[in-house]
């Protein structure tokens, strides 16, 4: 789940990847002569040209815990990162989720994923269980994310025999081995103090340690599902897991999560056939160009992810991840054979929107989203998913939300932006123009020398309005005006 490593990128082209209807309709039929991935994987999905629902039928946020702040003016969330302590209090983490659960509800939006779910600085069991029935009152999905051989599996932290980090204290021999013969403990140091244990994933002892953990929690808290990962941060180098492994390996290897996601998911199933199972690649589906090399992290796919995608279990979400493939960091091309095989899995498309991972916390992205959302629609994507951690109280996260919400849905199935600020963003901002002004003032992160003009502009509008509109265009001229902090001229004033 780490993305370590901000990339930028000042491009912009908001309108670039606009699609209408036709197009969308057109690209699923091309499915049938895609190559790739897909094209590896057997049965192309056929085009219905009739239907006029949106592509897009679920939507997720997904979060750490320890950076969730969706209850204002409370000491002792993070900002970022992929294995922190938790710094706030049992009552805040409740009121965090509790307000993200319910606004999901209202919008449209399945589910939110939380890593660091059972803790014992935040009220463990009793906390998930509150949480649990605040998530059946509003409608909204909670899942658990559960690192299955890193990550600190199903109890995050805490004394409880459900603890990955407990489980291999308890059991040194079933630790990961790296490459020189230590024991794999990996410091995400910046990104997190908490030290990320990991077993090994060959020993028989671990995948049934893996599964009867996810029978406990299924069997002792209401939660929807799991999101389920096999590790990112380093993979087991034992002779025993070297000798099993065909193909070569990055941070993460396709063949562990082949090994271990079916059996998590058995498991699952066991207490609750129902159950939403979310499973992580780390990847993207562009095939990638180096048929030696595995990718790390936001990468393309190897040859041999389609023959591992085949061993992951029927009926589950499958989850990528675009950032490197979109605006604004483009930094790869996403060709029509960058499609997830079709077949009995659906597939979610992930990015680090508005947080310090890809830029900055808050930032407006409701162009990227458009692109990512549209394009996603276009190869073969149903389900979307991007961070929540931030409170809508500020405008730029409110509006990504919204974004999620609406793009790919019945009211807007070719995922236009324009479409977005005139139905969902212009009664929120002012009028349509105002809208696109917005949109237009928060892309100045990346030409500051045009902050000062944009700050005039936005205060005069923020005057005209009142509410909650005009809330929106103070928060995003106070944002800006931080990005030109202390440097003069500090515009009008
Ligand atoms: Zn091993």
């Amino acid at each position: 789940m780490a993305n370590v490593g901000r990339m930028r990128n000042t491009s912009q082209r908001p309108d670039e990847h606009r699609i209408t209807r036709r197009d969308f309709v057109r690209s699923a039929a091309l499915t049938a002569g895609a190559v790739g991935l897909a094209g590896t994987m057997g049965h192309a999905q056929e085009a219905d040209p009739v239907a006029e629902q949106g592509p897009i039928r679920s939507r997720f946020l997904w979060t750490w815990d320890h950076c969730t702040t969706w209850a204002l003016n409370r000491a002792g969330g993070h900002d970022m990162g992929a294995s922190n302590d938790y710094g706030r209090t049992t009552e805040s983490f409740i009121a965090d989720y509790s307000s993200a659960l319910r606004w999901c509800g209202k919008h449209g939006i399945e589910g939110i994923v939380v890593w660091g779910l059972l803790r014992d600085r935040h009220g463990g069991l009793e906390s998930v269980k509150r949480l649990c029935e605040v998530a059946k009152e509003s409608g909204t999905k909670l899942l658990a994310g559960v690192g299955l051989n890193a990550y600190g599996g199903v109890y995050y932290e805490g004394n409880s025999p459900w603890s990955l980090e407990q489980h291999l204290k308890a059991n040194p021999e079933l630790y990961g081995i790296d490459a020189k013969g230590e024991r794999m403990i990996f410091d995400f140091g910046f990104a997190g103090q908490k030290l990320c244990h990991h077993a090994c994933p060959s020993r028989p002892e671990n995948q049934e340690y893996a599964a009867e953990s996810l029978r406990w929690l299924m069997e002792t808290t209401d939660i929807d599902g799991v999101q389920m990962e096999a590790g990112d941060t380093g993979v087991c180098q034992c002779p025993t897991c070297k000798a099993r492994r065909r193909h070569p390996v990055s941070g993460f290897s396709w063949e562990d999560m082949a090994l271990i996601y079916a059996k998590a998911t058995e498991a699952i199933r066991s207490v609750r056939p129902e159950a939403t199972v979310i499973v992580e690649t780390y990847s993207h589906p562009q095939p990638h160009e180096n048929p030696e090399e595995a990718p790390g992290f936001g990468g393309g796919a190897p040859e041999w992810a389609g023959e591992c995608l085949a061993q992951f279990p029927e009926g589950v979400f499958v989850q990528w991840v675009c950032d490197q493939y979109i605006a604004p960091t483009r930094a790869r091309e996403w060709t029509d054979a960058g499609r997830p095989p079709a077949g009995p899995r659906r597939h979610i498309m992930r990015a680090h929107m508005g947080t310090y991972w890809h830029r900055y916390r808050d930032e407006l992205a409701i162009d990227w989203i458009a692109e990512m959302a549209g394009r996603s629609a276009t190869h073969g994507f149903d389900a979307l998913s991007i961070f929540g951690e931030s409170s809508p109280f500020h405008a730029g996260s409110e509006l990504n939300y919204l974004a999620l919400a609406d793009y790919g849905s019945d009211s807007n199935p070719a995922c236009e932006l324009s479409s977005f600020l005139d139905r969902v963003a212009a009664p929120l901002l002012g009028g349509p123009e105002r809208a696109r002004r917005f949109l237009e003032i928060a892309r100045l992160i990346d030409h500051r020398e045009q902050i000062p003009e944009a700050l005039a502009d936005g205060r005069r509008i923020a005057a005209d309005l009142s509410g909650r509109p005009a809330q929106r265009w103070t928060w995003l001229c106070n944002y800006l005006a931080s990005f030109i902090y202390p440097e003069p001229p500090l515009g009008d004033d």
